[in-house]
């Protein structure tokens, strides 16, 4: 009898897990993408809502399983974890455990490698980085701001408060979609990713041929244009990644370039300050390898792309001190040779 009413108990809060789930079909094909399959005979159960509630055959691993995804509900709902999520990402970890049983690579789930959950965060590893970068920023942000105030007329140093600007949204977006990944969050770090990146392209070409003010100006302006389309893009087609990388990577590519042709050119003609953007370039396309490389966490945490997250956590400030020096330099009046042979 007291069995019988377990049973039930366990049926109703699987009832209440499944209730929020548009297919009864649930667990184990929820878990890959559609185009994966099992490189074993799998041994966990698919599980359909039906069968659940009326047969009352109920494994004590499911029913384990189950009870754990109640109680993660509840810790976890602060950030929008709801059941379908809880049964996913407790499926996830039972295949995980079962790939790891028999030896096999671990698997992306729906594009994303298994990750420890801290506190409900989704990746805390991508998570903490995104925020050392924000507080780097932020950090020299308050240096710049100290040495150069907003209420300065200089157009350049306003520039520099609109980049830091942009780092620190950027920044913190990418912070809220390592916490939780939604659509929302997606197409915001999506979107502000690149708006960082485009800044430092403008940056780039603002500084080294300020002296060509229409070059500059159209090229500011095709710029903003085409953060525009991409943005709609982002927002309304089914987002190509390796189109969305690819742009990322030709105005990062682009900025990067003119930065160390002009970071030499400077430092061989005496500006000895200017090895700090060469540095900060260097740096950079060191710690983007991190992210091609794109292999499985370690401890289920350090994936490469949150790897690639910390390693840039230092560039603010190499570049804000190049910033501050190279507005110091032209400020005594010492800007008169020739920019990069463009004036
Ligand atoms: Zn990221």
């Amino acid at each position: 009898m007291a069995l019988f009413f377990f049973n039930n108990l366990l049926g109703s809060i699987i009832s209440g897990l499944l209730s929020s789930a548009k297919s009864s079909s649930l667990f184990l094909s929820s878990c890959f993408s559609s185009s994966t399959e099992l490189p074993f005979n799998a041994d966990i159960p698919i599980i359909s809502s039906n069968e659940i509630i009326f047969s009352g055959r109920i494994s004590s691993d499911v029913k384990q399983f189950t009870v754990m995804a109640a109680k993660n509900l509840k810790s976890n709902s602060l950030f929008g974890w709801n059941c379908l999520d809880e049964c996913r990402y407790n499926c996830m970890w039972r295949t995980v455990k079962g790939f790891e049983q028999r030896g096999y690579d671990i698997p992306k789930f729906h594009g994303k490698w298994p990750f420890e959950r801290f506190f409900g965060m989704q990746e805390p590893g991508s998570t903490l980085a995104s925020f050392l970068n924000l507080a780097a920023h932020v950090r020299m942000h308050m240096v710049y701001m100290k040495k150069f105030p907003l209420d300065d007329v200089d157009n350049m140093v306003l520039f520099w408060h609109l980049f830091a600007v942009v780092c620190m949204n950027a920044w913190a977006w990418s912070t809220l979609f390592h916490m939780r990944d939604c659509p929302f969050t997606e197409f915001m770090d999506y979107a502000c990713a690149l708006s960082m990146v485009m800044i430092m392209y403008i940056a780039a070409v603002i500084r080294v041929f300020k002296k060509r003010r229409t070059l500059t100006t159209s090229i500011v302006v095709l710029s903003a244009l085409v953060f525009a389309q991409h943005l709609v893009y982002l927002y309304t087609a089914r987002v190509d990644y390796h189109y969305n990388m690819m742009l990322n990577l030709f105005f990062g590519v682009s900025g990067s370039a003119i930065w160390l042709c002009w970071g030499v050119a400077q430092w061989v003609s005496g500006r000895r300050y200017a090895w700090r953007v060469v540095a900060f370039v260097l740096v950079s396309a060191a710690a983007l390898s991190l992210e091609l490389l794109d292999f499985p966490p370690y401890f289920y945490v350090w994936d490469a792309h949150a790897l690639w997250h910390l390693a840039t956590v230092p560039l603010p400030f190499l570049f804000y001190r190049f910033v501050i020096d190279d507005l110091q330099y032209t400020r005594r009046g010492e800007d008169t040779k020739p920019d990069f042979k463009t004036a």
